[in-house]
């Protein structure tokens, strides 16, 4: 229908039943150079907000078709996505009860992603979704005020939107420096290097529940020794750490940035927006940090290589718990990791089962009945057989040293390179290297029972069809930074579940993976405007984490 019919049908709707606003479900609204969809209509006015997906060829926004080239999308879109989360802002308001005249999508947060928010589609045009609250007083509509919405607001929203064509440098800015972030991480990839950190970056954050950088920090500088330059796409020559593929130990005194330089390179897997003083970290996109998980669930995962035979006698080739201990989770965590093909692995003393990285040689003989095989132990088969990169943050314990390729020192936030001085040191002594068998990969074959998944904040929670419900905090997973992320990996595993996907750890990454690539539009219907992107890994990382999910051989 015609805005003006929609606005005439709003009017004979005034002071009615709430309910009555289903009729515009899926009612597609012309407008004079865009469309609207109305893809979801709330139950009532406290319920989540309805879903309005607005369409616009290329012929009304004018965007230059440039922005549209595969390689751009992303950066193009994020900043669509950002502008459109400010503009919807000004014109959300409050007004009778409930989520009445909220306009809106969640703030994006300094991460370059993909987000169902905004989408590019056939022939260049222009997806836009955002949450609209019908608005109510009480259960009675409030015709006048949806009217104001759909005749006046949205048109000024989508207006607003049009308008950043002439912001044309400042677009080409942001993609540009996602561009440069893209070629770094290809380009250590060539290179053998497990990440880089560019000189004058910004790590430390304002505080644990803020992503601005921290004012005033010590800006990060490379040893001389360590140090690589390296030309960007846009001609910037940059300077900063790269270590090669091996094993990397940082330590040095508590508080002194050990932490903060590790919760880097893991973000290194995302592309920073300009002013967030990570633009130049930049890791492998599969790069997991490992932890202790004192009571998760782990699945026929084989942790054999790390713990040996339980004190029951029990075998761990196939090893399931829905409790497991500090150090069998750990052990499980970086078994899945290895089958899941991560090219990089991170630990961190603080968060570990320190029974499991290392053990010294006066404990080796006083505890004659130990079934753990420590980690540092294994350390060098792992990085040959699996070629994937270590860095671990130690600093209790000297016995990872004598295996540890390169070893920086934090010292007042500074990083110095130590290797040669600590080798020299250590010369006599060496350690045992044990080898390390890699696991097959097992498969994925559904979840028993499933009926389910939904995302809340950042949890999930799987409801099974004997009514049974299983909850899990994705925050623990260190490479989710954003809401919309959570959400989307609760749409794939309805996704999964629901066609019965059944294939092994690897080809599922890489099957869900091909799926995201074609956007969100093939996951679920109505597409809701808050998904962010994730990787394969993390849908697996949950999968592994749930109740009755089925792995066999
Ligand atoms: P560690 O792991 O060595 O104990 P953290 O990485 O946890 O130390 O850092 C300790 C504190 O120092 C944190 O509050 C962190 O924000 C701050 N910090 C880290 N790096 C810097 C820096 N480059 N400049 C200023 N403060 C920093
Ligand atoms: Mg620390």
């Amino acid at each position: 229908m015609e805005i003006d019919d929609l606005v005439r049908m709003l009017a004979k709707l005034e002071g009615k039943s709430y309910s009555l606003y289903r009729k515009l479900r899926n009612a597609t609204i012309i407008y004079r150079n865009f469309k609207l969809k109305l893809t979801k209509i709330q139950g009532d006015p406290h319920a989540e907000p309805s879903i309005v997906e607005v369409l616009i060829p290329s012929s009304s926004h004018r965007f230059s078709s440039k922005f549209f080239k595969e390689k751009n999308v992303t950066p193009f879109t994020d900043y669509i996505s950002r502008s459109l989360h400010s503009i919807c802002k000004k014109h959300s308001e409050r007004c009778g009860s409930g989520n009445s005249c909220y306009i809106g999508i969640p703030k994006p947060g300094p991460w370059i992603l993909r987000r169902s928010s905004v989408e590019v589609g056939e022939n260049k045009s222009l997806t836009l979704r955002f949450y609209v609250g019908l608005p109510a007083r009480g259960r009675r509509i409030l015709g006048s005020e949806a009217a104001n919405i759909f005749h006046k607001k949205v048109p000024s929203i989508v207006k607003g939107i049009m308008l950043l064509r002439e912001k044309s440098d400042e677009i080409m800015d942001h993609i540009v420096n996602y561009l440069d972030q893209e070629y770094l991480r290809s380009w250590i990839k060539s290179k053998g290097y497990m990440f880089f950190i560019g000189n004058g970056s910004i790590l430390p954050r304002e505080s644990s529940i803020s992503q601005k950088p921290l004012k005033n920090a010590v800006k990060f500088l490379s040893p001389k020794t360590l140090s690589v330059k390296v030309k960007l796409p846009s001609n910037r020559v940059v300077e900063g750490l790269a270590i090669p593929k091996g094993v990397l130990i940082i330590t040095g005194g508590g508080y002194h940035g050990k932490t903060t330089l590790l919760k880097a390179i893991q973000e290194g897997i995302y592309d920073h927006i300009r002013g967030d003083g990570r633009e130049l970290v930049v890791s492998s996109e599969k790069t997991v940090t490992v932890k202790a998980e004192d009571g998760r669930i782990i699945h026929h995962v084989n942790i054999s290589s790390f713990i040996r035979k339980l004190p029951s006698g029990e075998l761990t080739v196939d090893f399931s718990s829905l409790n497991a201990s500090g150090s069998t989770s750990m052990a499980a965590s970086i078994t899945e990791a290895l089958e899941a093909g991560v090219e990089l692995i991170l630990f961190d003393e603080d968060t570990s089962a320190t029974n499991l990285l290392y053990k010294d040689e006066a404990m080796v003989k006083i505890i004659s009945e130990e079934p753990i095989v420590p980690l540092v132990n294994q350390l060098r088969s792992i990085v040959k057989k699996t070629y994937t990169g270590i860095v671990g943050v130690i600093s209790a314990s000297s016995i990872p040293l004598y295996i540890a390729d390169h070893i920086i020192l934090m010292e007042k936030y500074m990083p110095y390179d130590i290797t040669e001085n600590v080798k020299k040191k250590l010369r006599n002594k060496q350690l045992a290297t044990l080898d390390f068998k890699p696991p097959q990969p097992r498969i994925f074959a559904g979840i028993r029972g499933f009926k389910k998944a939904k995302a809340r904040g950042f949890k999930i929670t799987i409801t099974y069809s004997n009514g049974g419900k299983f909850e899990l905090n994705i925050k623990d997973n260190p490479r989710i930074v954003e809401k919309g992320q959570v959400k989307t990996i609760a749409y794939i595993i309805n996704y999964l579940c629901r066609r019965q996907i059944r294939k092994s750890v690897p080809e599922l990454i890489e099957y869900i993976n091909d799926v995201l690539s074609k956007g969100f539009t093939t996951l679920a219907k109505p597409i809701p405007p808050d998904l962010t992107m994730v990787n394969g890994l993390d849908v697996i990382w949950v999968l592994n984490r749930v109740l009755n999910a089925i792995f066999t051989k």
